[in-house]
């Protein structure tokens, strides 16, 4: 088949889907593949490190030219495929909740969407998952810009000049961009404590050397929810844990809230009165500040002080960390498309449970069932 790797147009989207690794494996299985000029500019791969790997590199309308599979980090925009193979399959971060137009005008002009974050929580995806993947490397930056913004240190350090006391973290959502969270805020020195409305985390939490922080008096989600997802909680519960976290936030100097509700607005975590009752200077980083927010106020791209305390969040974070975004979501891309690989047939095919998780659309239809139900 041939592939085409596009260059990403969103602001501020500085991922690739594709890197000269991947290339040169995808053109080992068969692959003819075609890369835009200057799509890896930002993760630090040239067009001369594509060429390099086995790829042609051109122009949009050359690289999309007869095209089978098109691959981008967030999906294109319709009209930038024009001239791939009719029915081309479009393999992306499509976030279809929330870009029902998009997916709509896929459907119409006949491509195939896939929309890579729908992949299913099954053990033999999570090589191919990239929310897994880039959840990670968030978490990990939402700590790093959290104690650069901090006016003060994360560790405990005894100087000849005094001791300054390690900086309180907590993390407020413990799924993979938490988990990285509370190691990072370790690793720095800072005493961390974390919570989340899955049981199954207070154990993940422990093992991490953090303190867990729990409702107890009302039932949360036993185990780990379904596909590994929380939902939305009853009123009950979000009164316990409101009351709960007014105590611990007031004695915390540093926050990372991760809390996703899959189709939904983010869950509100943080009000304002909770804001005002933590020490000035210290800060909070949203990273669910583009799905709404976990905490009152905060806005994407920008540094919200309010009673003296910062609120940071990233539209985009692990696009602040180009090349190993792009690395690893490279990655979840070819082990996507390497499992299905048909060498007789030079071909890709998905199998049920797989394809049809991630299908948006097909042959002139929307036809997710997550989108039409
Ligand atoms: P997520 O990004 O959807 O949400 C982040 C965390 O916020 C979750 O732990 C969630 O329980 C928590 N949360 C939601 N509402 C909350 C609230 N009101 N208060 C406090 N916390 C709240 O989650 P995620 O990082 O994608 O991962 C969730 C789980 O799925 C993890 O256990 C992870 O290991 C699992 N997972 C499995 C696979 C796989 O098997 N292929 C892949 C990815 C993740």
């Amino acid at each position: 088949p041939i592939i085409a790797v596009v260059a990403e147009r969103a602001v501020g989207e500085t991922r690739v889907a594709a890197t000269p690794e991947t290339v040169k494996k995808l053109a080992k299985l068969g692959a003819t593949l075609k890369v835009e000029s200057g799509a890896g500019r930002h993760a630090s791969i040239s067009d001369t490190d594509y060429v390099d790997a086995g790829a042609t590199v051109g122009d949009l309308a050359a690289t999309v030219k007869d095209a089978d599979w098109v691959l981008g980090v967030q999906a294109p925009a319709v009209l930038d495929l024009a001239g791939a193979k009719p029915g081309a399959k479009v393999a992306a971060i499509f976030d279809p909740f929330r870009n029902r137009d998009l997916v709509d005008a896929y459907s119409a002009a006949g491509f195939e969407a896939l929309s890579m974050e729908f992949m299913p929580r099954i053990t033999r995806a999570q090589s191919m998952d990239v929310l897994s993947s880039q959840s990670n490397l968030a978490g990990y930056k939402a700590v790093l810009v959290a104690a650069d913004t901090y006016g003060r240190a994360f560790p405990m350090m005894m100087t000849a000049a005094g001791t300054i006391t390690a900086a309180k973290a907590f993390v407020m959502g413990v799924g993979v961009a938490g988990l990285q969270a509370i190691a990072t805020a370790r690793r720095l020195g800072a005493q961390v404590s974390a919570t989340d409305v899955r049981s199954a985390t207070k154990e993940q939490i422990k093992s991490l050397g953090a303190k867990p922080i729990f409702v107890e008096s009302v039932e949360g989600i036993e185990g780990e929810g379904s596909g590994g997802y929380a939902t939305e909680m009853s009123d009950e519960y979000k009164k316990a844990q409101a009351e709960l976290v007014s105590s611990h936030i007031a004695k915390q100097d540093i926050v990372i809230t991760t809390a996703l509700i899959p189709g939904r607005p983010a869950p509100r975590l943080i009000t304002d009165e909770q804001i005002a009752s933590m020490r000035p200077g210290s800060v909070i980083f949203d990273l669910a500040v583009a799905q709404g927010g976990n905490v009152e106020g905060s806005v994407p791209d920008e540094v919200v002080e309010k009673h003296g305390v910062k609120i940071v969040g990233f539209s985009n974070t692990p696009a602040h960390l180009a090349a190993d975004a792009s690395a690893l979501l490279a990655r979840n891309f070819f082990n996507f498309l390497s499992a299905f690989w048909d060498g007789e047939k030079n071909e890709v095919v998905l199998d049920e449970e797989i394809g049809d998780a991630i299908r948006l659309t097909k042959d002139g239809k929307v036809v997710n069932e997550r989108l039409t139900a």
